[in-house]
């Protein structure tokens, strides 16, 4: 095994639907990272309570699996935190998920304590911090939940603008957080940043939640009027995550817009596509 990856125990387990759930796990002592980076988490499928229940009763025949899978994960926590928190979907033939959803307290996984990613806050030079949209599709939430629980971020920026999407209420997971954010963190910095919470639902009429994908109210200039706010070359962050349809067509319409692709610290525009 490399020297990167320790053991680590599941703590709290929070499912949201039957294809959504969360999970705290332990925090080894040295592993330290920036908010908005990812991991590789690994399951060994016989270390679960679920898979050694089933090989109890002599019944393995659809779940023959004995080796380490890994995936990439995002962290939801803050760098601050005493737990690591995930924010996991369940495909139901993908190799990792339809393993992990049967997580257990008390089960151990994986943890590659290597962080990797640039979706931090941290590769903007140019422009400087103004306003900062986190735009997010699904699971794509968990980097920009980690930034909101960094007090820096509150601090750095004027406004912050979360669009969240996802194709149900049931599936518009952490809205309680969300809601608790600013007063939870917003309070603790001088001048802090205003939270504006765009929930966006595309398959079902919410009130309260705008209904059209990122790309299409962006282009339409819904986004900024619901914000209150306007994209700017000169003042705008924009991060996006999640579904790589949605990262495509949202950065073109931002560019569109005139924002440009940040590289090398200098632009508007950073992403992470899930898949
Ligand atoms: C940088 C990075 C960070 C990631 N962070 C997260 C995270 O925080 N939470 C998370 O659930 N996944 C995350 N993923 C995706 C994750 O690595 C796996 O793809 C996912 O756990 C499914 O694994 P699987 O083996 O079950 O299916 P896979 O064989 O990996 O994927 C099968 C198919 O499932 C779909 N899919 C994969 N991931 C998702 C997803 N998150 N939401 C909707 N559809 C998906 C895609 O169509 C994909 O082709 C991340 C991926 C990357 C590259």
């Amino acid at each position: 095994m490399s020297d990167n990856i320790q053991t680590v125990t599941v703590l709290s387990k929070t499912t949201w639907t039957p294809t959504l759930f969360s999970f705290t796990v332990s925090r080894p002592d040295s592993f330290k990272f920036t908010a908005g980076q990812f991991v590789r988490l690994g399951v060994n499928p016989s270390q679960l309570k679920y898979y050694q229940q089933i090989e109890a009763s002599n019944d393995t025949s659809d779940t023959a699996l004995n080796e380490d899978i890994f995936r990439a994960y995002s962290i939801v926590s803050s760098p601050f935190d005493e737990v690591i928190e995930f924010f996991s979907i369940v495909i139901p033939d993908g190799a990792f998920t339809s393993q992990l959803q049967h997580l257990q307290v008390g089960d151990e996984l994986l943890l590659n304590t290597m962080p990797f990613g640039f979706l931090t806050l941290a590769r903007y030079q140019k422009p400087l911090p103004k306003d900062l949209w986190l735009l997010a599709t699904g699971t794509g939430l968990a980097p920009f939940l980690s930034m909101l629980q960094d007090l820096k971020t509150w601090e750095d920026y004027e406004h912050i603008v979360l669009a969240y999407s996802a194709r149900s209420t049931q599936e518009l997971a952490y809205v309680d957080k969300i809601k608790s954010l600013q007063e939870d963190f917003g309070t603790l910095v001088d001048n802090p940043a205003k939270l504006i919470f765009i929930p966006i639902v595309t398959r079902e009429p919410v009130d309260g939640a705008l209904s059209e994908r990122l790309p299409k109210l962006l282009l339409e200039g819904t986004l900024e009027k619901q914000a209150g706010i306007a994209l700017d070359i000169d003042t705008t962050h924009v991060m996006l995550c999640g579904n790589p349809d949605m990262v495509d067509d949202t950065k073109e319409a931002l560019k569109s817009l005139r924002l440009v692709m940040n590289r090398r610290g200098e632009g508007n525009i950073a992403v992470e596509n899930y898949w």
